[in-house]
């Protein structure tokens, strides 16, 4: 049996019908820029969100980018973030000229540290702009304290948690702006590229509007700089057709998730995410590989060199272990995936910002820890049961082997 770590063509098979015509009606409608569609979707999207205002574009990351640009953020400002989150997140920063700074995650979540916040904002602090990873949402209770505390705007990247709620309350309804990607992987995705940026109040939602589309309040008038980032109206359609489908695929997310948490809570070593919040929508189900008995970052006990104690076998790179466990998971037919091997801040590109090795010491090691399992809406048991009986087979085998009683 093959399980895949995600799978994009389950929704159409299931949709089939209603997806088919949303997206043939665009095409023979001619309208593919704009339109009734997109409006359409923006409405039902920013409903669903729980604000007035969806603007959709491009992507994910032209989201965060027109989120930063309507807030006037720019060069010489700083933008608090943290480095375990995809490049997209960083990258958005620099995109409009201000500096990405980055605070180290809280070991249990792997979200940004809430108690490291504030040592890290300057008289150049701009913007918080927390990132709900993996699909679970970030306590926007403190950090909406902080920011007010220090008359800071909060931008929060919902790239993952589409669905998600913190308190009750849609993620992307906390902050000053909430930005989502509808890449197909996410919880809500396109045929494509696709994002949104949402908010309460009405002069952001226009200026996000303007700069998608050329800093043109009306045609060919451009009072700003912007971009050519719109959400087309073809994928408008097959996301309006999937929206009322979110609930119900995230609950089967949570159902995956607490079954695993179930199903190999008792592997020895294996670390496990925590439950969440209620709100938690389970974009990734990711674990770390067991913490060595030796007190070294990756377990000993997993890789090749097992059989060896001598301390050549200790030179191994550190994350050895993980990346030997998915490869014994990938034979026997279980696809994993590595969110992120590399953390934002030891990337070439950031190179120039000065963060050495051990500067984010949570951060780095849950980088050459982490894996993640297979979670989709339409992940069977029976899929789900193989990744569970092939984890305690490697695992629990090899780790019984060789660390002492
Ligand atoms: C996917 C992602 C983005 C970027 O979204 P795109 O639509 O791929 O541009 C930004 N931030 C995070 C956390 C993401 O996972």
């Amino acid at each position: 049996m093959n399980v895949p770590p995600f799978s994009l063509s389950d929704q159409l098979r299931e949709l089939g019908e209603d997806l088919d015509q949303a997206v043939l009606a665009v095409l023979r409608s001619g309208q593919y820029i704009g339109g009734p569609v997109v409006l359409g979707f923006e409405d039902a999207f920013a409903a669903a969100c729980g604000v007035p205002h969806a603007i959709g574009c491009n992507s994910g990351t032209d989201a965060l980018t027109l989120a930063l640009r309507a807030l006037g953020v720019g060069p010489g400002d700083e933008v608090i973030t943290s480095a375990f989150s995809f490049f997209a997140t960083a990258e958005a920063i620099s995109a409009v000229g201000a500096t990405p700074v980055f605070v180290d995650v809280d070991p249990a979540s792997y979200l940004i540290d809430l108690e490291r916040i504030e040592a890290a904002i300057t008289p150049a602090t701009r913007v918080l702009l927390p990132v709900h990873l993996f699909g679970q949402p970030v306590n926007m209770e403190r950090i909406g304290e902080i920011a007010s505390r220090h008359g800071l705007k909060v931008v929060e990247d919902c790239a993952q948690a589409t669905g998600a709620s913190w308190a009750g309350r849609p993620v992307g309804s906390w902050g000053d702006l909430g930005c989502f990607s509808f890449f197909p992987t996410k919880n809500l995705g396109g045929a494509g590229d696709g994002g949104a940026v949402v908010c309460h109040d009405p002069r952001l939602a226009q200026a996000v509007r303007e700069l998608a589309v050329h800093g043109m309040p009306r045609r060919y008038l451009h009072t700003s700089l912007g971009y050519n980032s719109r959400l087309d109206a073809m994928q408008a359609a097959v996301l309006s057709v999937k929206l009322p489908h979110l609930p119900r695929w995230i609950e089967r997310r949570r159902g995956i998730a607490s079954r695993y948490l179930r199903q190999l809570h008792a592997l020895p070593g294996l670390g496990l995410p925590g439950a969440g919040p209620a709100g938690h929508s389970w974009n990734q189900f990711v674990v770390r590989i067991p913490i060595c008995p030796t007190g070294r970052v990756a377990c000993t006990a997993l890789a090749p060199c097992i059989a060896s104690a001598d301390s050549a076998a200790f030179a191994l790179p550190e994350a050895a272990c993980r990346d030997w466990l998915q490869r014994q998971l990938q034979d026997a037919g279980v696809n994993t995936i590595i969110y992120y091997p590399i953390p934002i801040h030891r990337q070439p590109a950031y190179a120039h910002l000065g963060y050495g090795p051990g500067s984010l010491p949570v951060t780095e090691r849950l980088c050459s820890e982490v894996l993640s399992l297979p979670i989709f809406p339409e992940l069977t048991e029976m899929q789900q049961q193989r990744v569970v009986d092939v984890l305690i087979r490697v695992l629990g085998t090899s780790f019984a082997a060789a660390v002492p009683a």
